[in-house]
Parts: C-alpha cells; sequence; structure tokens
C-alpha cells in the first residue's frame, strides 16, 4: 500500500546537504532533492539545486538580503523555500514551491 507522501522520512525528501564558501565548490550535477548553500550558515548568498524538471539545468536563487529578488530559507532539512522558485528557460517554465520537502509544482 502507498504511504502517504507526508510520512516520507527526511532523507527522501527535499534538504540541504551541504554549506560551502563559493560557487567553484558546488558539484556540477547534484543528486535528487538535494540543495547546497554557498556562504556562510549566517551570511548564505545561494541556494543551489538542480532543477527537478527534464532538463534538471542548475538553480541557484539569491538568499541576501542585499539583493533582490530574495529566497529565504524557512528550514533547511526538510527544505521549505520561500517563496516559489519561477524559471523561464527557452520554450519552457519550471515554477514550483519546496515545502517541507515536497516539491509542489505550480
Ligand atoms: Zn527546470
Amino acid at each position: 500500500m502507498a504511504k502517504h507522501r507526508l510520512t516520507w522520512p527526511w532523507w527522501r525528501r527535499w534538504r540541504i546537504i551541504a554549506t560551502v564558501p563559493s560557487v567553484y565548490d558546488t558539484p556540477e550535477h547534484l543528486r535528487r532533492k538535494q540543495a547546497i548553500i554557498v556562504g556562510t550558515a549566517t551570511s548564505p548568498k545561494w541556494l543551489v539545486f538542480d532543477c527537478p524538471c527534464r532538463q534538471r539545468h542548475r538553480v541557484m536563487v539569491n538568499l541576501n538580503p542585499d539583493r533582490r529578488p530574495r529566497w529565504t530559507v524557512v528550514k533547511s532539512s526538510p527544505l521549505t523555500l520561500t517563496p516559489s522558485v519561477d524559471e523561464t528557460l527557452p520554450g519552457s517554465r519550471c515554477h514550483y514551491i519546496i515545502r517541507n520537502g515536497h516539491l509542489h509544482w505550480a
């Protein structure tokens, strides 16, 4: 019997797996549902992950309060990110929210 998705353990949800000092320290490919913070714990700059769409392109959202637009990591594991991610690519648009480690397409 399929479990309700809210019962998924934390390691099957979106989460932050590391904080690294520089964008150059992020791996070329990230596993599904894994995100990395660039910066420091007290001064995060970017949240980096690979888009859950078929193209799996790299997504970087700004966490620096001095820049706009700005996103906030409400919770790191499982991940809650606000507001929604809205990436426009040639021919497609990736618009979703990540809340409590679950991704919801908008
Ligand atoms: Zn995408």
